[in-house]
Formats: structure tokens, sequence, C-alpha cells
């Protein structure tokens, strides 16, 4: 059986990053981006006051009272109208333009006035204080965001101050979702005995929705051959089709066979891991396909490990998943030759260490317990007994929202 490392390797080897398109910042949020953002001006442009107060030169401020005659003022958005020389000042506001000759600023709070002149007192004073530089923030040409960057509120705000109106991104991958089995009716729908609520293909598009994906959810297919094969047939246009149960070998198990009838090339159906061993990967024509197990668990294991990183592949995302680890909260026996993968509750000890508990029961059809998990703790094959206080990986299930 394959290493979950291996069949990780091999999907993603078999997706490239897709075309792109162009958005308005209003749309950016949660793109990846395509392009280098470099900045189309210098900012401030010019020197700019960083307070409220009085534009003044250095040469000036000896002393511990200075007067200085009042000549101009200066608010932000408009260019000074006149130089200050020696023994002037200028009334500057956060943000305005210092005008030439003026080099410093002197708070407001430190000011008194007397008809048109203004005494300072500022015991402190430096050169250059309250000033922000030209260039301070960034310099014409300077590259603010690099390609393959999962667009933040504040992305898009450096990529609005650099000048860019809009930006090319990747285009959002299409991603087909379909659930098999007679025995699935969808929320909503009169349950019969022997029927279970459908519940893996919305936890699956809301995933792949999250992860960047265009997803169009196709239903459930009943274990029938023309029916599953037809559904099938209308991922076509995809970039990726992820079916979920009937993966195994079981009498019903209608997935494999009907993907070999219609010529799927089959790069593996199996991996050593619990939950989800029967993960099928493979090509129909232009088309890829994950399979998935249908217990809910594995489902939703199976679709982080492989079906979110396949997406953040085709998205071209630069922030590859870095490992996490946390200190175990519970004694856990010898793994066998699987990997395994524990739902687990995190939380804080008095140090503010993360703890991740793993929970006592682990049965993979239980879908209550999966939504109230926080992460995972991976447990690799053969590894040894391991005590509460350990160090183990982790992978946060995390709530779902765009994660920025
Ligand atoms: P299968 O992989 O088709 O053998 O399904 C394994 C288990 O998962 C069975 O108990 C199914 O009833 C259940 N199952 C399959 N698909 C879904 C689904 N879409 N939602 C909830 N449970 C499912
Ligand atoms: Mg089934």
């Amino acid at each position: 059986m394959l290493s979950v490392a291996e069949a990780t390797a091999r999907i993603l080897s078999a997706f490239d990053r897709l075309g792109t398109e162009q958005v308005g910042l209003e749309n950016a949020l949660g793109r990846v981006l395509a392009m280098p953002v470099s900045a189309r001006l210098t900012q401030p442009a010019k020197a700019v006051s960083a307070m409220d107060g009085y534009a003044v030169r250095s040469a000036d401020m000896a002393g511990a009272e200075i007067r200085l005659r009042l000549i101009a003022e200066v608010a932000a958005g408009h260019a000074p109208e006149r130089p200050v020389g020696a023994g002037e000042t200028a009334r500057i506001f956060t943000g305005a333009m210092l005008p030439d000759g003026a080099d410093s600023i002197v708070i407001q709070e430190n000011s008194t006035k007397d008809g048109d002149v203004v005494i300072l007192a500022d015991p402190r004073f430096r050169s250059g204080q309250h000033v922000r530089a030209a260039g301070l923030d960034f310099s014409a040409g300077d590259i603010g965001l690099q390609p393959g960057r999962c667009l933040t509120a504040r992305d898009i705000g450096l990529a609005a101050a650099m000048n860019w109106p809009w930006l090319t991104v990747t285009r959002r991958p299409r991603v087909a979702v379909l659930s098999t089995g007679d025995e699935l009716v969808n929320p909503g729908e009169a349950l019969s005995p022997g029927k279970i609520m459908a519940s893996n293909g919305f936890t699956v598009a809301a995933l792949a929705a999250v992860s960047g994906a265009d997803v169009l959810n196709l239903g459930n297919a009943p274990d029938q051959p023309e029916r599953l094969s037809a559904m099938i047939d209308s991922a076509k246009g995809c970039d990726l089709l992820v079916t979920i149960g009937g993966a195994s070998v079981g009498d019903y198990d209608l997935v494999q066979k009907i993907l070999k009838e219609k010529g799927v090339e089959l790069d593996f159906w199996k991996i050593a891991m619990r939950p989800g061993k029967p993960v099928m990967f493979g090509r129909l024509g232009d088309l890829n396909v994950i399979g998935l197990p249908g217990n809910p668990t594995s489902a939703l294991v199976t679709s982080v490990l492989f079906v979110r990183p396949a997406i953040a592949r085709m998205l071209g995302r630069s922030d590859e998943a870095v490992s996490e680890y946390a200190t175990l909260g519970r004694d856990l026996p010898a793994n066998d030759q699987r990997q395994d993968y524990l739902r687990a509750s995190l939380t804080r000890d008095a140090e503010h260490r993360l703890i991740a508990t793993p929970f006592k029961l682990q049965d993979s059809s239980m879908i209550r317990l999966l939504a109230e998990a926080d992460a995972l703790v991976v447990r690799p094959p053969h590894a040894p007994a391991a005590a509460a206080g350990s160090r183990v990986e982790i992978i946060r299930l995390g709530g779902g929202v765009l994660n920025l």
C-alpha cells in the first residue's frame, strides 16, 4: 500500500497552475495572486508631517523658548505655497507636505501664539523629528506582493496604495463533487427505512469552496451503473472530480468499476492510512478524479489531505502547509503499519502550551465528533506508544471560513 507522502506527491504532480483572470480590488479577497505587485509610485512622495503642529528649521531651534513668525498653513492634500525661511514657521497638519526649508515638526501641544508669532518650547527637540521621509513606506518599483499569495485584507490595501485598481489572479479551479450510495437522501427529503442523510457532499463541497474552488455539487448518484456513469459524465469540463463513497471493492462499490469502463488511467486506489484507506486517484481524459471513501470522517480527512492540496496546486499557492506540533493530552498506544489521523480537541494549559487531546472514540462514522474536533493528531506508521506530554504533529481543521 502507498504511503500518505507518496500518494500526496503523486496527486500533486498531476496538477498544474491554472490560467489567470483579472479582478477588481473589491473582488480580490482570498484570491491567489498571479502577478508581482510593484509600487507604481513612491510613498510618501515627498517628506510629510507625522503630527499636527509647526514646520520649523532646526537651525532656528536653539534656546529654551523660540519665537518664529507664522507665514503659512499647509493641510494634507495641498502643496505648500512658499518655503520657510530663517526665523519663520508654517502651521502644518498630519500627512501634509513639509515646506522647503523646514526639516522638523514641533507638535502643537508645545506651542502658544502671540499675534503672528508662534512661541515654541520643546526641551527634547531633535532635528528631523515627526517627519516621514520620502519613500519611508515604499519607493516606485519596489515589490510589495509576490505571485502565489492568497490575498488578505492587508494585501489588498497595499495593492491599492501601490496604485493597482485590479489584480491578475489564478482562476478558481472547477471542482465537481459527486456523492454515491442508494442510502442517501438530502436534508429535507423524506426518510424511509435504511436511508440516511447525505452529509459528505456538503462537507467536501464546503471544504473545496473555502480552499478556493468553484464547486459544482452534482448531488447523489444511486448504486446503479447507468445513473452513476451519466452523473460522472456531467463533470466534463471541470478541473477535478471528487467522488464520495463506493470506492472500495464491495459488491455495490461501483465507482472504480464504472471509471475503469470509461477508460480511467488508474494511478492508485489504496493508501496506508486510517481513516481513509480506499482512496482512488486517476485520470479520465483531461479530468483528474479523486475517489474518497464514504465514511464521513474518512471523507473529510482525505479531503483535507488530498483535495485541498490539489486545489492549492491548481491555484499556484506559494504558502505550502507547514507541520505544526502540540503537546499530547493523553497516552496513546503504539501504532500499526497505517498512518493514523486521530480527531482531537485543542486547548491551552496554564503555560499557554497547545494541548492536543485525541477523543477516546474514533469511529469514522461519527459526524458529531468530527464537528467537535479542532485538529487531527498524526500518528506515523509503527509509531511507538506515546505518553501524555510528548510532542505530536497536528493538522488544524479550522473553522472553515477563509483562512486570512
Ligand atoms: P461506502 O464508501 O460507499 O462504502 O460508504 C461507507 C459508509 O459511509 C456507509 O455507511 C455509507 O452509508 C456512508 N456514506 C457514504 N456516502 C455518504 C454521504 N454522502 N454522507 C453520509 N454518509 C455517507
Ligand atoms: Mg456506498
